[in-house]
């Protein structure tokens, strides 16, 4: 019976579903019967639909049963609360797994045993629970050893499964976080008064002893007995499945990845295969490419005589799977075919489970594998090449960001070179990492918030890490292979990471981290380098990675296999985007770098940000706190060269290819003069006094700048602002066109903070008389445009009356998503997380865009604009131009281009070809 849908319940519940309830298939079979297929991954989730393909070509499977992702959320929505008829599929579903065994569940002779695993849609490795050996109790389990002639192992397995039963569905665990396992604890003691230096030194009867214990501890932490009713112990074991959806860990991965909760996850009950029945048995994972640097090599580790977890818990350090040729030729060699196989029918990277039973190998689980950032690139690039897949399939299997790991800084050579190692590990996130050593994942993010990086040390890493882990520039851990924890979830942040680096030892008790005679202690500076696997004491420099050398000819082209990879996918990634990818760049230095990575034009050069250097702000503040319109001309007349000179630099660097230039825009707050000191040395620099100063400031002191007399109302109190701008950019055109070899440029000034059709008019009549004056005394003719962001969301919904004037829009999503939501960009932090964990923000809206509220004012803006100029050229220019979520939607309401940061643009012009390729 469901643990929690009592009859009287199912009874309650069943109007609801009486309809449906007949009708939806909640339990689909794998095995000799299969049901279900690998495109059903929504319904039975990836792995309940990849056990099922397994089973169906031909792979040595297991028999199960998937329970559906739907089960999952009536369980949410109805009180844990089953759909009617499921008991009845379910038991139905086990009689098929017994027919094929030939065994039976709950059976005192012939025991059938289950594996009970989450599966969801996507994978969420570690995130929930797994539960081993189900269905062992006191009679079955004397069954079970006298059926494998192995008393020893029956025991282990009862005792792991009370273990594993009793932390994850009766609660018997840790309290905080520096509490030990309960278990474990009891697992020690016994260890000690045996004098057991390892679980294998524990015989049957140790084992005995042991579950007797195990039992106890139980009863006194939940006041109830350890369930000896095989199918009272098989709902347990589903509802606790199913909540584990739902706890912190998984919430947390759900957030990061942008899972929706209404997805859920399905339970796969499968019959139970033994890695740990003696030497003959062993247990492993694998992929069929190496997941850290995508080389086509058979990849993985394996323990003999073992079960799964122990492969990925880290307890035991695993072979490399290379060594089970020796050890088992047979199921070697089949190994390497079932890789050939799963990667000709999944057509890509798998990832996998295995057992072997007896010599007999048993597939238990394949997935496409996750993998770095270099993995994905050259995985797909040489699967391509391979004729596994195409080029459009290739494009959109790489994840976007995954581009910025072949960017990602390494240490600077010569000071890695003169660094000592003081150990290694295996290389499992790629990337140079250095920063101050921490123990915690708490101590992680305090750290982290008072300003300083830091690397998180762990013996290893579990899913409660995850947040330290985020926040940590580096992982390092001394135990685990490269399918731990640690290892997984490193690949998939982009984080640089080591692993299982066992010369290391941690003592968590003493804070301190040993390696040789090296002692390091907490806050102590350490270094790692995630691609060799070198950990060394102190901070490193770092240094550009291998793709950035090439692109500013440090490095030849042909010396570099990243760089080869980098430029195919680029080149498709051109091939099939339609959006243009511009930068956001106000110096001619960060121009050219964005060029580099593939830009293909300015669409935003922000002028307030050409004025924090040197003398300029003096300058600028001057101008700022002007009393009158002469003062402010003086100042301005002092602005105008710069501005002509920096601009005329930006033209240069970007040798004809389009420029956004944004008219002046600084909220009051980020230039005016804070403190005693700059007001003083502001006055003795312009000649006035300091109490003249004050009081300006204090006239023009804002409540809420960000609001406030910003943007094109500036020019509208201030034309001789405008005027001057707008001078310096079509004198920096003239100039530029003079050159020896001229370049043409072909301005884009653009207005900020419209709001009003008029407002705009008033700046772009400024603009045409100013452009009229130059070009008539420089005798030049300068093609220009003049258009306006859309950043407030008046100026959104009149769109077509602004269209009128504009020439173009580009959408400044950072202030149409504060003014949208009502939500200041500045200090999001204080509520972010209590709005992040109750799942009403899944994503900083700041970082990606709000798509069903600030992009709907995108989407009808671009509509209104185009029905007034049917061409008219629309681009994003908000921080959201880097994201390639946002950037999948501009891409669906027909922008023309991006523009982003530059060392987005090789994402952008990644995400926007994957955009294009899904339609
Ligand atoms: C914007 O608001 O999106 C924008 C690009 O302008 P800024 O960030 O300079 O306000
Ligand atoms: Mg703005």
């Amino acid at each position: 019976m469901p643990a929690k849908a009592s009859k009287k319940k199912a009874k309650k519940a069943a109007p609801k579903r009486k309809a449906a309830s007949k009708a939806v298939k909640a339990v689909y079979a794998f095995g000799k019967k299969t049901d279900g297929n690998t495109t059903m991954k929504n319904l039975l989730g990836g792995k309940g639909a990849n056990l099922a393909e397994m089973a169906a070509i031909g792979l040595p499977v297991p028999p199960g049963f998937t329970i559906t992702t739907e089960v999952c959320t009536y369980f949410s929505n109805n009180k844990g609360n089953y759909p009617k008829g499921l008991e009845a599929e379910v038991k139905a579903a086990v009689k098929q797994v017994e027919k094929e065994q030939g065994k039976q569940f709950g059976s005192k002779t012939n025991p059938l045993l289950f594996s009970v695993r989450s599966g969801a849609r996507e994978s969420m490795p570690g995130m929930m629970d797994t539960i081993l050996n189900l269905g062992l109790n006191d009679a079955t389990v004397v069954a079970l050893a006298n059926k494998s002639g192995n008393e020893r192992f029956a025991w282990d397995c009862y005792r792991r499964f009370i273990q594993m039963y009793g932390d994850v569905v009766m609660g018997v665990q840790p309290k905080g976080e520096h509490d030990h396992e309960p278990f474990e604890e009891v697992m020690d003691k016994l260890k000690k008064e045996l004098k057991a230096e390892t679980d294998n030194d524990l015989t049957a009867d140790d084992l005995k002893e042991l579950v007797k214990r195990y039992k106890a501890l139980i009863k006194k932490w939940t006041k109830k007995s350890f369930p000896q009713d095989a199918y009272e112990q098989l709902w347990g074991a589903v509802g606790a499945v199913f909540n584990s959806w739902g706890n912190e860990r998984a919430v947390i991965y759900r957030q990061k990845y942008n899972i929706p909760a209404e997805w859920g996850t399905a339970v796969n009950v499968q019959a139970m295969v033994f890695g740990n029945m003696g030497d003959t048995c062993a247990t492993g994972v694998a992929f069929t490419r190496d997941p850290a640097n995508g080389e086509k090599v058979f990849y993985g580790e394996y323990l003999i005589n073992a079960q799964g977890e122990d492969v990925v818990a880290g307890v035991r350090t695993p072979k490399p799977i290379a060594q089970l040729a020796d050890e088992m030729p047979h199921a070697h060699a089949e190994l390497e075919k079932v890789c050939k196989k799963l990667e000709k029918h999944f057509r890509d990277m798998q990832d996998f489970e295995f057992t072997v039973e007896d010599n007999v190998l048993y597939m238990l689980q394949t997935r496409n594998g996750k993998r770095t950032g270099l993995a994905a690139v050259r995985i797909a690039v040489e699967m391509n090449n391979e004729r596994l897949m195409t080029e459009k399939v290739a494009v959109t299997k790489i994840p976007a960001e995954s581009i910025d790991s072949l960017l990602v800084p390494i240490f600077d050579p010569k000071a890695e070179a003169a660094a000592k190692p003081i150990g290694a590990g295996l290389p499992a996130g790629p990337g140079a990492a250095s920063g101050h050593i921490v123990f915690s994942a708490n101590m992680a993010e305090k750290e982290v918030k008072a300003g300083r990086k830091v690397i998180l040390c762990r013996v290893e890493t579990s899913p409660e890490d995850l947040k330290g882990m985020l926040a940590s520039e580096g992982i390092l851990t001394s135990r685990g292979g490269v399918s731990s924890h640690a290892a997984l979830v490193a690949r998939q942040l982009g984080k640089v990471c080591i692993c299982g680096a066992s010369e290391v030892v941690i003592d968590y008790a003493k804070k301190t981290l040993r390696s040789g005679k090296t002692v390091l202690k907490e806050g102590d500076f350490i270094s790692i380098n995630g691609t060799s696997g070198e950990i060394f004491a102190g901070a490193i420099d770092t240094t550009d990675s291998e793709v950035k050398r090439v692109l500013e000819g440090n490095l030849k082209p042909s010396k570099s296999y990243t760089y080869q990879l980098f430029a195919t996918v680029m080149k498709w990634a051109d091939k099939h985007r339609k959006l243009a990818v511009r930068t956001n760049a106000d110096t001619p230095e960060m121009a050219a770098n964005a060029v580099a990575f593939g830009a293909e034009g300015i669409g935003l050069c922000r002028t307030e940000h050409m004025f924090f250097e040197g003398d300029r702000i003096d300058y600028m503040r001057q101008m700022i706190l002007a009393s009158n319109e002469k003062d402010r001309r003086d100042a301005l007349k002092k602005l105008l060269p710069f501005q002509r000179k920096d601009f005329a630099g930006l033209f240069k660097a970007m040798k004809g290819l389009p420029v956004t230039v944004r008219l002046l825009d600084p909220p009051l707050h980020e230039f005016l003069p804070h403190d005693d000191t700059t007001r003083r040395q502001l006055a003795n620099k312009l000649g006035l006094s300091q109490e003249y100063i004050t009081e300006r400031v204090k006239a023009l002191h804002e409540e809420n700048p960000m609001l406030g007399h910003r943007g094109c109302r500036l020019g509208v109190s201030y034309p001789e602002i405008t005027e001057m701008q707008a001078r310096a950019i079509f004198e920096a055109a003239a100039q530029v066109g003079k050159l020896k070899k001229p370049i043409k440029v072909n301005p884009e000034i653009m207005i900020p903070l419209v709001g009003f059709k008029q407002e705009l008019k008033d700046q772009v009549d400024i603009v045409h008389r100013v452009a009229k004056e130059v070009m008539e005394a420089k005798k030049v003719k300068i093609s220009y445009t003049v258009g306006t962001m859309i950043e407030i969301p008046r100026a959104a919904v009149t769109a077509d009356e602004i269209a009128e004037v504009a020439e173009f829009f580009s959408f400044g999503t950072n202030d149409l998503t504060q003014t949208t939501l009502g939500l200041s960009r500045d200090d999001m932090g204080s509520f972010f997380d209590d709005y992040r964990n109750k799942e009403i923000f899944n994503q900083n809206p700041f970082a990606s865009l709000d798509q069903s509220g600030v992009g709907q004012l995108v989407k009808g803006a671009a509509e209104k604009g185009r029905s007034v100029k049917k061409n008219l050229k629309l681009g994003i220019c908000g921080e959201h131009g880097g994201d390639p979520d946002s950037i999948g939607f501009f891409h669906s309401v027909g922008l023309n281009y991006v523009s982003c940061s530059p060392p987005r643009v090789p994402v952008a012009r990644l995400a926007a070809a994957q955009a294009a390729i899904k339609g």
